[in-house]
């Protein structure tokens, strides 16, 4: 139907046309009418043209609704008869002189021009909350123009089709989302680890001179058979620090957890006793992480964050390995009772009380036979000369 309108629309203005150019040239009546008749034809062409949005182009689909429902009326178009009128108008204009003819063609667009032609076009976009739009890109949409019709932001369509610029093509799909079925945000690269900073551990070899506290150490390595070291300082109601290696934790699960159930302080002196400095980085740290689970297994606190080198040999890398492995303090000593050696109860007396002075660390070994017998005498006499006998936490105050 609409192809049977627009022909005689444009048969009308022809005809009107020739009548108009006729009556001119034979000077006769009438050719205002002609062409005032030619304009309003004119008229009627360009108001079906652009205000029913027919498309010339595209004789099947003229009707806006779905293709798919195209009815058998449309087929009677013939497109290429269309053309000619939009042409014929200009060709006129050389010939009159007369400003009838130009009079409505240049208020047809005057009239356009205020009202713009995006108003002319803004059919929402119907986005379904749970269900999704491939919307076609048309000629004179703009990113923004589709984000207002379809009520959505340029920033999620953008998002949304991977769109790095603000230039669309026309033809081009975009995937236009429901609120409900908005896809996540898409995921940020995962970032790059960075490297742990390792601060190297840092050797402690004394609290502060200005207190009178001394801090007993007992390093357990192999054996237990100074393990009474536990009943003395029970005894004497003094806290002290030991360094278990995860051997001897593994070994004596019962000793080292009866250490942290009575207050001690529990530190790591690595899974098996290795010399820091003559062995592989790499393996070092794996026995600092090896003791350290066996400590936590059998005393169920971390031995954390003191470490002993056994030995107390160490060098640069090996600081920095401990402080990486979790251990900011290497903890070494101001007083070494050589008790592992085995001397008598009162060798190891007098190295302690002869040494003793303000923020000591005394070094000794569970595996002291005179051990527990020599501290049971020696705590009275460092209380007597006013020290206090405290953890590791306690003397460096953390
Ligand atoms: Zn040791």
């Amino acid at each position: 139907m609409t192809g049977i309108i627009m022909i005689l629309t444009v048969m009308i203005f022809s005809i009107f046309l020739v009548l108009g150019v006729v009556s001119y040239f034979q000077k006769r009546g009438g050719k205002w009418i002609y062409f005032t008749l030619t304009a309003l034809s004119l008229i009627a062409l360009v108001f079906m043209l652009f205000f029913l949005n027919w498309d010339l182009s595209k004789p099947g689909q003229n009707n806006p609704n779905p293709p798919v429902t195209e009815t058998p009326d449309n087929g009677n178009e013939v497109p290429g008869k269309e053309n000619p009128p939009e042409e014929t108008p200009p060709s006129e204009n050389p010939t009159d002189e007369e400003p009838a003819e130009e009079g409505p063609k240049d208020e047809e667009p005057k009239d356009e021009e205020p009202t713009n032609p995006p108003p002319a076009e803004p059919a929402k976009i119907i986005v379904p909350e749970n269900g999704t739009v491939d919307y076609k890109v048309g000629a004179g949409d703009t990113l923004w123009s589709i984000a207002q019709r379809a009520d959505l932001t340029v920033a999620k369509i953008k998002e949304w089709n991977n769109l790095t610029s603000d230039t669309i093509f026309v033809g081009q799909i975009l995937k236009l989302y429901g609120k409900n079925v908005e896809p996540p945000p898409p995921q940020e690269p995962p970032k790059q680890e960075t490297p742990p900073t390792t601060e190297p551990s840092v050797i402690i070899t004394n609290g502060s001179l200005q207190q009178k506290e001394i801090a007993l150490t007992f390093d357990a390595g192999s054996d237990a058979i100074g393990i009474a070291i536990l009943d003395v300082l029970k005894k004497h109601n003094v806290k002290a620090t030991f360094f278990l290696t995860g051997s001897w934790a593994d070994k004596f699960p019962n000793y080292a957890k009866r250490m942290a159930v009575e207050g001690h302080d529990i530190g790591n002196h690595t899974y098996s006793h290795p010399d820091a400095v003559n062995t592989n980085t790499n393996l070092f740290v794996q026995d600092i992480i090896k003791a350290e689970e066996a400590i936590k297994r059998a005393t169920g606190v971390t031995p954390r964050p003191y470490f002993r080198f056994p030995f107390g040999t160490y060098n640069a890398a090996a600081l920095k390995a401990v402080g990486g492995a979790g251990y900011p303090y290497s903890i070494q000593w101001t007083i070494d009772t050589i008790d592992w050696k085995q001397p008598s109860v009162e060798v190891i007396i007098s190295r302690i009380q002869s040494g003793a002075s303000n923020g000591d660390i005394i070094l000794m070994h569970i595996g002291g036979i005179n051990t527990p017998e020599a501290v049971d005498r020696v705590i009275p006499i460092l209380k007597s000369m006013g020290y206090n006998l405290v953890t590791l936490t306690e003397l460096l105050d953390l």
